[in-house]
């Protein structure tokens, strides 16, 4: 494959939680697209969501991240020429976004309260249609809308999709997609309480970071059309997506409880050495033509989006053992001497980056 010029990828996860499995490995493939395209990877935080998100959380990302060897060359603690990368410092941004849309009535402000919208959505299920947003607030009059805010309501900014378009886009993992505007709700793009919500957020900061390449989770799949069409009602650029299987358990069920649940942390604590699980994940949903023990060069040269795998990727611990195995053989003995827990003689205790114990200068 050949370079693609400018390319850039990146990680934007929601400090919801210690960064697990499932995420740790979307953050690896966007790291190593990046790295085998010439590109560069970004990191982004969401934390958009202050009832969920915190910031203890953001801390733990950005040190798991480092212990893995996954460094971003634009985004927290480091700057760019995007910042600031957490998007709760964003909102003066968003507000000029919000304004293109408003200006193009591509948006209206809505006032129905979430006991209303889950009353229509029960109504709905109950009627055997999907439920979506039934459009009452689109219909208001503009006196109606004055009234309301007089009242000193406080609405939503809906986004108004368009009637009977056709969104296509190619997935760089499942190919050709095709989805009808007419099953898609208009959907809320700014809370009541002003902060953003994920469709418009994400999308806009991906235009305005100049993402080119996105690989997310395929829980995703269904957000893409909904951002494809605010990307074109802001006159932003698109990335190219791409999404990714789930991860499985061995035995092709859900992931176990006890599995799905494994952080970075606990793996680090658990004695695993970061080489290991980079080259457990690298290759859990994605084929090597290689199947020996790599480092990072060797994992992002050989890395492509050709190679992931439409169905889900099984979990096995046996095979993260075999290359927790193999990384122990291949670790250098300052590595191996912290490991055990011991002090890197002659280098400094901090582990530098993938791990290895760093010798300080003579
Ligand atoms: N913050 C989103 C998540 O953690 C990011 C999704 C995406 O990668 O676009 O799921």
């Amino acid at each position: 494959m050949t370079a693609i010029q400018n390319v850039k990828t990146r990680f934007a996860p929601s400090p919801t939680g210690l960064l697990h499995l499932g995420n740790v490995r979307t953050a690896l493939f966007n790291a190593l697209l990046a790295q085998r395209w010439g590109g560069r990877f970004l990191l982004r935080i969401e934390d958009t969501d202050q009832e969920r998100g915190r910031p203890e959380y953001v801390a733990a990302l950005l040190e798991d991240l480092r212990w893995l060897g996954l460094d971003w060359r634009e985004g927290p603690e480091i700057g760019g020429p995007h910042q600031p990368y957490l998007q709760s410092e964003r909102a003066t941004i968003y507000a000029r976004y919000y304004q293109r849309l408003e200006a193009g009535e591509r948006v209206y402000p809505c006032f129905c309260t979430p006991a209303e919208l889950a009353l229509s959505r029960k109504t709905q299920l109950a009627a055997g249609r999907p439920p979506r947003y039934t459009g009452t607030c689109a219909r208001l009059s503009e006196a109606d809308r004055q009234a309301r805010l007089d009242r000193g309501l406080q609405p939503t900014l809906r986004f108004r999709v368009p009637v009977g378009q056709m969104i296509e886009f190619e997935d760089m993992v499942r190919g050709p997609q095709r989805f009808a505007s007419d099953d898609i709700g208009d959907f809320v793009i700014r809370r009541a309480d002003g902060t953003p919500q994920f469709f418009f957020a994400n999308a806009a900061d991906d235009a305005l970071m100049e993402v080119t390449h996105v690989l997310r989770g395929e829980d995703h799949l269904t957000n893409t059309p909904r951002q494809l069409l605010l990307l074109e009602a802001l006159e932003l650029p698109a990335p190219r997506y791409g999404h990714l299987a789930l991860i499985v358990g061995a035995d092709g069920g859900p992931l176990s409880k006890r599995l799905g649940d494994l952080s970075v942390r606990e793996l680090r604590t658990g004695g695993y050495l970061p080489e290991a699980l980079l080259n457990y994940l690298a290759r859990l949903g994605h084929a090597y033509e290689r199947d020996k023990w790599m480092e990072w060069n060797g994992l992002a040269t050989g890395f492509t989006p050709d190679h992931l795998g439409r169905a889900p990727a099984r979990f096995d611990e046996a095979q993260l053992l075999h290359w927790q195995t193999e990384a122990i053989q291949h670790a250098p003995w300052e590595q191996l001497w912290a490991w055990m827990g011991g002090r890197c003689v002659g280098a400094s205790a901090r582990p530098a980056e993938g791990g290895f114990c760093r010798r300080d200068p003579a």
